[in-house]
C-alpha cells in the first residue's frame, strides 16, 4: 500500500473543510483557546518502519488525554495485575470528568482513561518514583527525540483544575490514592501539558501495534498480553462518550485528547496520529475523526 499517497489524498480532501470548521477548539484554558482551528496534520509509521506524513504533521500540539495511554503503560509495567485493584476497565458512559460514578463505585474509577482513572494511575506512578521524569523519558525513548512539557499549559491546568482536584480529593477520601493529592495532581496536570507532533506520536505509539515491542529498538515496552489490553481499553474507552461510534465508524483502538489529537492503532500493521484542534460535541477532533474514517475507507484496515 502506498501510505504516503493515501495520506496526501486525505490531506487534499480534508484541508478545504478547514475553511468552514464545524467544531470549536477547547476553551477552558487560554493556551488552548488561542490555537488556530485551521490546522490539520496526519502521520503514520508501519511495523516495518515505513513512515508517511501530510499537512501540519510536524507542528507540536498539546497531547492532553493521549498521555493517559503512556502513563497507563508505565503503571502496567511497574505493577502488573495489581494495578486493577484500584482501577476498573468498563466504559463509563458519563462525562470524562464526572464525579457521580465514583461515589456508587466506592472511589474506584471506571477505567484508566477518564480523569479519575488517570489520576489514580498517576498516584500509582508517584509511589514508584519521579513520575513526570519517567513519563517524559518513556516518550523520548519511544520516538527517539526529547519530549517537553508546555509550562504555560501545565500552569493553566493547575489554575483551573477544580474538578480534577475534587476527583482526587474524593478518591483520597475512599483510600484509592496513597499519596498527597497535590503531588498526584501535579503529575496529572503536567502529563496533560506534554507537547508532541503527529510524527512523534505516530512513532511513540508504535509498541501498541507490535505486541508491545519498542518501535525503534524492538525491546519489550509491554508484553504482548498487556499491549492487547491497552488496545482493548482504547477501543472501548479511548474516545470519551463516542467510543461506540468510533468502533462503529472506524473500528480501530483510538485515544483522543482535547488538544485535538487522536492516536489510532492498526494491530500488526501501523500506528497513526491525526491532529486538528477543533473538537466536535463529544470532545473528539472534528476533522481528525473524519480523517480516520477516510483512512479506513481507503485502506480497508480495521480490527473488525
Ligand atoms: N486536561 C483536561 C482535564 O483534565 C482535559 C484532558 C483531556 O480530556 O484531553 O480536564
Amino acid at each position: 500500500m502506498d501510505f504516503q499517497a493515501i495520506l496526501d489524498e486525505i490531506n487534499d480532501e480534508l484541508r478545504p473543510r478547514l475553511n468552514a470548521v464545524e467544531g470549536k477548539v477547547a476553551s477552558y484554558i487560554p493556551a488552548l483557546a488561542r490555537v488556530s482551528p485551521a490546522q490539520f496534520g496526519i502521520a503514520l509509521r508501519t511495523c516495518a518502519g515505513e513512515t508517511a506524513r501530510a499537512g501540519d504533521s510536524a507542528l507540536p500540539f498539546s497531547i492532553q488525554s493521549i498521555s493517559k495511554v503512556f502513563s497507563l503503560t508505565l503503571a502496567m509495567r511497574a505493577l502488573g495485575e495489581a494495578l486493577w485493584q484500584r482501577i476498573g476497565r468498563e466504559p463509563s458512559g458519563s462525562p470524562f470528568n464526572s464525579l457521580v460514578q465514583l461515589e456508587s463505585e466506592r472511589g474506584i474509577p471506571r477505567n484508566p482513561f477518564i480523569n479519575a482513572g488517570a489520576i489514580a494511575v498517576a498516584d500509582r506512578l508517584v509511589s514508584q518514583g519521579d513520575a513526570k521524569a519517567e513519563l517524559l523519558a518513556l516518550l523520548g525513548r519511544l520516538c527517539g527525540e526529547p519530549i517537553h512539557i508546555d509550562a504555560e499549559v501545565a500552569q493553566s491546568e493547575a489554575d483551573t483544575g477544580f474538578r480534577n482536584t475534587a476527583l482526587a480529593n474524593f478518591m483520597k477520601g475512599f483510600g484509592t490514592l496513597d499519596n498527597d493529592v497535590a503531588t498526584v495532581l501535579d503529575v496529572y496536570f503536567n502529563q496533560c501539558a506534554i507537547a508532541m507532533t503527529c510524527e512523534q506520536m505516530a512513532c511513540a505509539a508504535g509498541y501498541l501495534c507490535r505486541d508491545g515491542r519498542h518501535p525503534l529498538a524492538g525491546t519489550p515496552v509491554l508484553n504482548a498480553a498487556q499491549a492487547r489490553r491497552v488496545n482493548a481499553l482504547m477501543l472501548t474507552c479511548g474516545t470519551y462518550d463516542a467510543a461506540g461510534e468510533f468502533a462503529f465508524r472506524i473500528g480501530l483502538p483510538c485515544k483522543s485528547g482535547v488538544g485535538g489529537g487522536i492516536v489510532a492503532i492498526v494491530p500488526d500493521r501501523l500506528s497513526l496520529c491525526v491532529w486538528s484542534p477543533a473538537l466536535d460535541r463529544t470532545g473528539n477532533s472534528w476533522l481528525g475523526r473524519q480523517a480516520l474514517e477516510l483512512f479506513v475507507a481507503k485502506t480497508g484496515l480495521s480490527v473488525f
